[in-house]
């Protein structure tokens, strides 16, 4: 009886005081986005670095295409207390991808268009560090575009025999011209007609760090600053950049960390019309 009562006590303490002040959801795996909420937390640190509390303790975490198969997510609470937990993260097999027959500047560019990739990898970094305090990415994930996918995310690639960084994107190989649009709410933070590598390219940005790219369009259709709701045009489907047809390459990003954004949606795109 006694020994019962104590059994109690401490699984009541254990749920109480540390299990039920942090709950964590999302795809632990490489590329996976998991969602936090800790409310009386004071700070939440991923492998001892920062991670972003929002309102009501909430916080994202995500994990790059070359996570390892774990990570330590330690909260603070505001009495003090602090509670460590280990995160098991499903490691992937990436295929290879061999794309031969690209123009060779494209593959190793020269001085001038070294400069050009420099500065334009510059904007799109600005751009995906806005950190908006709107959780616009609350309403959930449709497909830019319809058609069959074309890559997949992680893949290593392999361009005209050389091997390159991996492929962070998913393709999809929709026509040219065919409608892009907004997979959740966001707001512009880049809309450039054509970069080097990815032609026509904006960035929208869903809130909390977390921003999807489109690239390769044949027209950018919305600004920077413009405020988009679900479903919204963006764009045209094209061939821009560095690419050997048409296909929307779109990408998910927290922060830095490149996420597959085939984990956000429960199936392959819709048939093109
Ligand atoms: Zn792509």
């Amino acid at each position: 009886m006694k020994t019962a009562l104590a059994f109690a006590f401490v699984f009541f303490f254990l749920r109480g005081a540390a299990a039920g002040e942090i709950e964590i959801s999302g795809d632990f795996v490489q590329g996976g986005l998991v969602i936090g909420q800790a409310p009386q937390a004071s700070e939440v640190l991923l492998d001892g670095k920062r991670v972003a509390l929002r309102p009501g303790g909430r916080f994202l975490i995500g994990f790059d295409h070359d996570a390892p198969p774990s990570a330590r997510l330690s909260v603070v609470f505001a009495d003090g207390k602090h509670e460590d937990r280990i995160l098991a993260i499903a490691q992937r097999d990436y295929d290879v991808q061999r794309i031969d027959g690209l123009p060779q500047n494209q593959v190793t560019p020269n001085a001038d268009e070294l400069a050009r990739i420099d500065r334009e990898r510059q904007l799109v970094a600005n751009a995906r560090a806005v950190d908006s305090p709107a959780a616009m990415f609350d309403a959930g994930f449709i497909w830019p575009a319809a058609g069959p996918i074309s890559g997949v995310y992680g893949s290593r690639r392999v361009l005209n025999g050389a091997p390159r960084q991996p492929h962070f994107g998913v393709d999809v190989a929709a026509p040219e011209g065919a409608p892009v649009v907004a997979p959740a709410p966001g707001i512009v933070r880049l809309a450039a007609a054509d970069l080097f590598y990815t032609g026509g390219t904006v960035i929208l940005d869903h809130g909390y760090g977390l921003s999807s790219t489109f690239m390769h369009m044949s027209a950018v259709e919305v600004e920077v600053g413009d405020e988009l709701a679900q479903g919204d045009p963006i764009g045209r489907v094209g061939a821009t950049g560095r690419v050997t047809g048409p296909h929307l390459d779109w990408r998910m990003n927290l922060f830095e960390i490149r996420l597959d954004p085939a984990l956000l949606l429960d199936g392959p795109p819709p048939a093109a019309q």
